[in-house]
């Protein structure tokens, strides 16, 4: 009996996740990057982008659900919403239970990504993509941003590590796109690592966000598939108020909201922005 062939995240050198391919559901070189879709005995379908994981169905609910809950429900009435990315569409998906949420623009650079996922990863975006408040754009979102005239309430990133395609995603120039662009009182999310894995890229983006934003913060979320412990979600706006609403007034929104969720909570919100110590420390010099 031969051993299962086996999928080797390649994002450190010197460390890493492995998954049995259980059964290749697509592999191909796309205009913009290496996409794979496989099948794993543990984590179900499991999506790769140049050699790393970017989703599975087993654990996406946790980190769709933390990117997008928290800046909507810190915001309370988040009407024009812009993602960046999140081409396998689970960001769009959690975005569209918002009921006050009248449009959203989708900014995702590699076409062929979301037909993929749509085909092999469709609980990801449960339908979505199909829906009337949505506008599609198959661009790079740091073009989209600093030459659209649309503005918006709420911006998430939902973007690859800063590599290949997603490098721009992470630089002062996507960030001042995205200040251009929001809306008084607006909120801006971004994917920003694993702070233990990847704490450079928190004061990378300290750095560089907090010259856009009065109130540029992180919270955190636990996703087992990126690897190394929690994820620093990068935060950003001009009102503080936004990331210290209390939790009553989360949970009074969140049951007008009406809908279920599987991970987030009022107070998994507001916990969220409690940060360890050695990335206060790490955040103390920038
Ligand atoms: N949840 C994942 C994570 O935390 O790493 C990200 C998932 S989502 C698949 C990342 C998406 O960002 C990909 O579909 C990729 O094509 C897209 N992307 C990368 N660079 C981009 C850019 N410059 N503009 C728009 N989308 C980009």
């Amino acid at each position: 009996m031969t051993a299962p062939q086996r999928y080797i995240e390649t994002l450190y050198p010197g460390y890493g996740q492995s998954f049995t391919i259980d059964k290749v559901l697509f592999e191909n070189k796309t205009e913009h990057q290496h996409l794979i879709i496989f099948e794993n005995r543990d984590f179900g379908r499991v999506m790769a982008l140049d050699g790393v994981i970017q989703t599975t169905e087993r654990d996406e609910f946790i980190y769709h659900e933390m990117l997008t809950h928290v800046p909507l429900f810190a915001h309370g009435n988040a009407r024009r919403v812009l993602i960046i990315g999140g081409g396998d569409g689970g960001i769009l998906r959690e975005v569209l239970k918002h009921p006050e949420v009248e449009h959203v623009t989708m900014v995702e650079i590699d076409g062929q990504v979301v037909e993929m996922c749509k085909t092999y990863l469709p609980s990801h975006s449960d339908g979505a993509f199909d829906d009337a408040r949505l506008n599609l754009v198959i661009a790079d979102g740091v073009e989209f941003v600093n030459s659209t005239d649309e503005t918006f309430d709420a911006v998430i990133s939902d973007s690859t590590d800063p590599m290949g395609p997603g490098e721009v995603l992470f630089t002062s120039r996507f960030y001042n796109g995205c200040k251009r662009i929001l809306n008084k009182g607006g909120v801006m999310v971004a994917q920003n690592g694993v702070c233990f894995m990847q704490l450079g890229e928190v004061t990378t983006t300290r750095k560089r966000m907090g010259l856009d934003f009065e109130d540029q913060n992180f919270y955190a979320a636990p996703v087992p598939t990126y690897v190394g412990g929690i994820m620093t979600l990068a935060w950003g706006s001009d009102d503080a108020s936004l990331r210290q609403a209390d939790l009553a007034t989360i949970e009074q929104r969140f049951a007008v909201a009406g809908f279920k969720t599987r991970y987030y909570t009022p107070s998994i919100h507001v916990g969220a922005f409690a940060l360890p110590q050695y990335v206060l420390d790490a955040l103390q010099g920038t």
